[in-house]
């Protein structure tokens, strides 16, 4: 295969695109379209031994002896270069995800930000000295955790990749990413743009691959310190196994079902888009998705009439024109996934306001559905559909909303809308999630911890407590007189 030509797509291994040791290619097609998009490497066994190589003769080598100053620098380059290569990244994954372009660069410009921050945190990054007294001198060291193994999801290609690379650089650690193999297009193109602004190779790795076998391989490595996963709950306890034998420090951001909490005295003008918006971005395929809408039984049917008018507006359509707000599926699999959940809505006893039908036509589009008459315990109101369906269940005061809030194994994220704040903040206790958003839809900003509680995983990105995910604390102690002191010798 000739890598690099304009709908080819290799491996990144060492600083430079590189064959599938095994040959192995798989074809995208686009999934608004049907049409074909590129073809893509598969990285195997092999591929990724090169690849963790690559990261630890980097990591030993070429970037442990790069000053920290320089890694900030090269990090605020990798930024501009995202931001100056914005245009044709946000296209590349629009067609690969299906996603709206205007999404997508919602999502670029905030993985720009994130770069930046991350080069400024780098000047954060100190140990510390302490009083121990006598004759004893200690100090701690902040050092690199390794070779950083990252696994990203196939919903947000580009900006999960910015969120895992950003911190793991400013670190000093060196990666191997393995992207989903149904988007690895813009992971290998910011790939190729770190080496191109200067980062040394060896230090960004990019290698594609299907989960169970590439993924599971990688995690295993021998030369692999550290693993940050994003994806699914399921797959999430299976890598937690995986690194259990060795022992390798592990991160993981999982899914999630998480609460629109709307009481009486919000101001529906801003609460009904906002929460429109919070389940049907990205169509749903959200880990942070409000994909329960928990409304206070007085304004009940108010809200679902306001709510379910604005989600039938929704400009549902091609990714590519600027005014989609919601784009296609990820796949015809998924959309079944997601129908066969609506399926079941019915057999539980929800009414489907509105959707609830896969549309015609050679995408994966599938509109956007309101279920009503749920119930918290229904299982549609407790598992992950992924996709571009809420439900809506009414509660009848601040404690029921915090009960039925709370009423499910994961804890990622929840949103409160109310016109009292102290409401708002005695919720964002009563939560058992990661982020409470109060009359505040957005969820992710650099330097806002990320992640979750619960079933939705441990570890944060984002904040600046990232960074100490991908340290180790060292600590040297030095006795200046000629025999140890030992302060605790009986
Ligand atoms: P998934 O778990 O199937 O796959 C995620 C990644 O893991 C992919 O790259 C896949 O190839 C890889 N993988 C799968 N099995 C593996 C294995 N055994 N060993 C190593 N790697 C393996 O998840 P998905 O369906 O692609 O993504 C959607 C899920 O991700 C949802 O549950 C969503 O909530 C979650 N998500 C969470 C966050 C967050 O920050 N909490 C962000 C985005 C997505």
């Amino acid at each position: 295969m000739a890598v690099a030509t304009q709908r080819e797509y290799g491996l990144f291994i060492n600083g430079a695109l590189a064959d599938p040791s095994g040959g192995e290619i798989r074809e995208l097609t686009e999934p608004a379209t049907g049409e074909p998009l590129a073809r893509a490497a598969l990285a195997g066994e092999a591929d990724v031994d090169r690849a963790v190589e690559a990261a630890r003769g980097a990591l030993e080598g070429a970037w442990a002896k790069t000053p920290a100053t320089e890694r900030s620098r090269l990090l605020h380059a990798l930024a501009d270069a995202l931001h100056a290569n914005r245009k044709k990244l946000a296209e590349l994954e629009a067609r690969n995800v299906g996603k709206a372009i205007s999404s997508v660069k919602a999502e670029l410009a905030q993985g720009v930000e994130n770069f930046r921050f991350f080069a400024s945190a780098v000047g954060t990054i100190a140990g510390r000295s302490n009083a121990i007294g006598g004759s004893l001198h200690f100090y701690s060291l902040k050092e690199p955790v390794g070779v950083a193994a990252q696994i990203v999801p196939w919903n947000y290609p580009l900006m999960m990749t910015t969120w895992k690379l950003a911190p793991a650089l400013a670190a000093g650690c060196t990666v191997v990413l393995k992207p989903d193999p149904a988007t690895p297009l813009t992971a290998l193109r910011l790939a190729e743009l770190a080496g191109e602004v200067g980062v040394p190779e060896g230090v960004v790795n990019v290698v594609p691959g299907d989960g169970p076998t590439t993924g599971a391989y990688l995690v295993r490595h021998p030369g692999v310190d550290k693993v940050s996963f994003t994806g699914s709950t399921q797959t999430g306890g299976e890598i937690m196994r995986l690194c259990s034998e060795p022992i390798k420090r592990v991160t993981l951001e999982l899914g999630g079902k998480s609460p629109n909490i709307v009481f009486a005295d919000a101001d529906f003008a801003d609460a009904i888009p906002s929460a429109v918006w919070s389940i049907y971005y990205s169509a749903g395929q959200s880990c942070e998705a409000r994909s329960r809408v928990l409304v206070e039984r007085s304004v009940y049917d108010e809200f679902v009439g306001g709510f379910t008018e604005a989600a039938r507006r929704l400009k549902v359509g091609d990714p590519l024109d600027a005014e989609t707000q919601m784009g296609s599926l990820i796949s015809h699999a998924h959309r079944d996934k997601v129908h066969r959940f609506v399926e079941l809505g019915r057999e539980e006893g929800a009414d489907v306001a509105l959707g609830g039908e896969p549309a015609d036509g050679a995408g994966a589009f599938y509109p956007p559905t309101v279920l009503t008459g749920v119930d918290s315990r229904m299982l549609v109101a407790q598992e992950e559909i992924f996709g571009p369906v809420v439900t809506v269940i009414p509660f009848d005061d601040e404690k029921d909303a915090a009960r039925i809030a709370n009423d499910v194994k994961y804890g990622l994220y929840a949103t409160v809308w109310t016109g009292d704040p102290a409401r708002g903040h005695r919720l964002a206790r009563r939560i058992t999630a990661g982020t409470i958003g109060i009359n505040m839809p957005y969820t992710a900003f650099p330097g806002i911890p990320f992640g979750g509680y619960k079933q939705s995983g441990f570890g944060r990105e984002l904040g600046i407590e990232t960074l100490d995910l991908y340290l180790e604390t060292k600590s040297v102690v030095h006795s200046t007189s000629p025999k140890p002191f030992n302060p605790f010798s009986l």
